[in-house]
């Protein structure tokens, strides 16, 4: 039997979908344990990625001011008009939308 087997059998019991042996809570196919552990895995997976995302952020700011470009469009900046400035006109002037 496979976990999905075992999964639709005790949705069908009525029993929680991931252990299969106390009640869930209503309207829900997990029991308060199973719900619990769930969030908590949830919670430690989003707290990874949003780790890496701002990592990931920060390496392209560096990337983009080392190869003269945009940081937040990363387009090539003009010599003289953008001269010793981080952005593009188009990202100074708020024509895109940018965090930086
Ligand atoms: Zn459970
Ligand atoms: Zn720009």
């Amino acid at each position: 039997m496979t976990r999905k087997i075992f999964r639709d059998k005790f949705i069908a019991d009525g029993k929680c979908a991931n252990c299969g042996s106390r009640e869930p809570i209503k309207r829900n196919l997990y029991c308060g344990l199973c719900m619990l552990k769930d969030r908590e895995k949830g919670r430690k997976w989003y707290k990874k990625n949003k780790e890496k995302k701002k990592k990931y952020a920060l390496n392209e700011y560096y990337i983009r001011m080392e190869t003269n470009r945009c940081i937040g469009c990363g387009t090539p900046l003009h010599p003289e008009a953008d001269a010793g400035r981080v952005s593009c006109i188009n990202c100074r002037e708020g024509l895109y939308a940018t965090n930086y």
